[in-house]
């Protein structure tokens, strides 16, 4: 077809906005054809833009060059409709969108563009029959017309807009930290950038602003916060992303709880964006308690917690049950399970795996006979009701069997460790395996019941590594230890009992981010450095510029950092990260859009002194 000119046509109302009240209105549109249909005399244009849609007819009877001109227009051309606004007889009213009750009897249209035939149909009501994620990746530009994708960028938008605006109200400043900058490892490994200037020298992308939030507070700032993209060359999997964003703060003279009061106002107001009335302050767990309540530093807190039951056992019973009488028994509860079948409670091991220092108690009906006491006992303790279903956890008796050979060994509260974890594995396991019969994980994304958020605190300071066969940072290097626990840390001495100030915000299971008092004296820094088995040149090397700036004045200060691109995707009630990021790479970290990445041309990585080994 030929194209038009727009000439300086300007449009009056974008295609959402027409209500009854704009009848008999001259008004100009412009947007996509979403759909067309041919009733003879008749064409119905259904024209698309951000806002919504508008259905725009042309009547051959009233004007039949323009009719004929309306006949060639095809899905996703560009158009410019000039016509009068008229209210549709009320047995046409479309119920389905807002300017249903009105249509525009077009007088004039201009094809600004065209479009090739489609891969796939952006527009209402074929977007439900989506090609494979590859060809909507290729096509970004395409899959991000559709209505849902253009909803949930839309929410992108107002979460990050209300978190800014109540982090601003509080006084926090929003200030940008380099995004090239030094190679200073938290983790994950970095993506590098070449420097052409200094052949052989590399920045580094950062993986979060940490060192540069802290300097901000030794500066005086505050109060700081960016929505800022952190990047990590972690290990490819499903759901990860290598650039990712964070909502990053930063602030001095801290309490943790103060840290927490902050990060509740804004997520608050972000649930506030999506229509979710948020409960605060949400609930603060120890970590211990998470572990031996949940099994987990990352609790579920939509079904109820595990229980020790140790004590309704008597030592004969244990003995009789091989149970190690020295760690946990636990019991899972799992509502609204019902009668299981033999074939359904033989499927329960599996979820539990190959453990050899722990034992299954799946067939509670079974235990009845022999320990009915106990069973009693812990029913009641659990609180089950008759339809739930109970299992146990515990530890195998051979396992602590050099007990006798030897006395307590330091191990056996990494053994306690062992047999709460197995169980909360299991715990969730349980949850998803029988999710449509207790439906604690079903509900609607408004409802605010369907979220359940809570600190964990008081996170060990140090982990042990057994490959690297040395202690490593829990949280990162930079995470002050309790006070009280300073004294171990400066003799290192029973690193592995060490509290750090650091905590997690935690919902329905996942981790939405973490944060920790800092460490502000260089003493303290360097100790922390050494036990985590650094040298002093090497301490220096890394860190040499921060140690320096520590020595300055420099204040007790704290932070945290939530993913947003999660906190938008639960909110939006998306499966995957990739559905509420613009443009997302896939889970093997390719761009398929723009093809990346991409070997470079023999100049380029001349100007670089590289030479790519094959
Ligand atoms: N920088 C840390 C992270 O990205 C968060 C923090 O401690 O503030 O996980």
């Amino acid at each position: 077809m030929q194209l038009d000119f727009l000439g300086d046509l300007q449009r009056t109302h974008t295609c959402g906005a027409l209500r009854a009240a704009d009848a008999n209105k001259e008004v100009v549109l412009m947007g996509w054809v979403n759909r067309r249909r041919d009733l003879g005399n008749l064409i119905f244009i259904d024209i698309r833009d951000r806002s919504g849609i508008a259905q725009v007819v042309f009547n051959r009877e009233v004007n039949a060059a323009l009719h004929e001109k309306a006949a060639g227009l095809r899905s996703e051309y560009v158009i410019a409709v000039l016509g009068k606004v008229k209210q549709r007889d009320p047995s046409t009213f479309n119920k389905n969108i807002p300017t249903g009750e009105v249509e525009v009897v077009a007088r004039e249209f201009r094809l600004l563009n065209e479009s090739k035939v489609l891969p796939f149909l952006p527009g209402e009501p074929d977007a439900a029959q989506l090609p494979n994620e590859e060809v909507r990746l290729k096509y970004r530009y395409l899959d991000l017309r559709r209505t849902p994708m253009q909803a949930n960028i839309e929410l992108r938008h107002k979460i990050a807009l209300a978190v800014r605006n109540h982090l601003s109200g509080q006084g926090f400043y929003e200030i940008e930290t380099p995004f090239m900058t030094r190679s200073t490892p938290e983790g994950a490994r970095d993506y590098l950038v070449p420097s052409r200037v200094y052949p052989g020298s590399f920045y580094a992308l950062p993986q979060s602003p940490q060192l540069f939030k802290q300097i901000l507070m030794i500066s005086g700032f505050d109060r700081y916060f960016q929505i800022v993209r952190c990047f990590r060359d972690e290990d490819l999997r499903a759901d990860r992303q290598p650039e990712f964003t964070q909502i990053d703060l930063e602030m001095t003279f801290p309490q943790q709880e103060r840290v927490f009061e902050v990060v509740e106002g804004f997520l608050k107001a972000a649930f506030q964006a999506a229509g979710i009335d948020l409960p605060a302050p949400f609930p603060r767990m120890t970590y211990d308690e998470a572990i031996r309540l949940y099994g987990s530093d990352k609790p579920d807190l939509r079904l109820p917690a595990m229980v020790g039951v140790r004590e309704c056992f008597t030592p004969a019973e244990l003995e009789k049950l091989a149970i190690d009488p020295g760690l946990p028994v636990v019991a899972i509860r799992t509502p609204k399970v019902g009668e299981l079948s033999r074939k359904e409670r033989d499927d329960i091991r599996p979820l539990f795996g190959e453990r050899p220092n722990a034992k299954l108690f799946e067939d509670f009906n079974r235990l009845e006979k022999g320990y009915s006491e106990a069973v009693t006992k812990i029913r009641a303790l659990t609180k089950a009701a008759a339809d739930d279903l109970i299992v146990l956890v515990a530890a195998d008796g051979s396992v602590a069997r050099h007990k006798s050979e030897g006395g307590v060994k330091p191990e056996v509260k990494q053994h306690d460790h062992a047999v709460y974890t197995a169980a909360g594995a299991l715990r969730i396991a349980l949850a998803q395996k029988y999710a449509d019969r207790h439906k604690a994980f079903a509900g609607g994304r408004k409802d605010a019941d369907s979220y359940h958020l809570l600190w964990v605190t008081d996170f060990p300071m140090f982990e042990w590594d057994e490959e690297g066969q040395r202690w490593a940072a829990a949280h990162h290097p930079f995470t002050s230890p309790h006070e009280p626990d300073m004294e171990k840390v400066l003799a290192h001495k029973d690193l592995g009992s060490v509290r750090a100030l650091a905590y997690d915000i935690v919902m329905n299971g996942t981790e939405l981010g973490s944060g920790s008092i800092r460490i502000h004296r260089q003493d303290v820094q360097r100790q922390i450095f050494y036990a985590l088995g650094m040298t002093e040149e090497e301490a220096k090397s890394r860190f040499g510029f921060f140690l320096e700036a520590l020595e300055y004045g420099t204040p007790p200060h704290g932070g945290i950092a939530l993913g947003l691109d999660r906190i938008v995707m639960i909110l939006a009630g998306a499966e995957s990260l990739r559905e509420v990021i613009p443009f997302p790479k896939t889970a093997k970290a390719v761009d398929m859009m723009v093809d990346a990445p991409t070997p470079v041309s023999e100049t380029q990585l001349r100007d670089l002194g590289i030479k790519v080994k094959s």
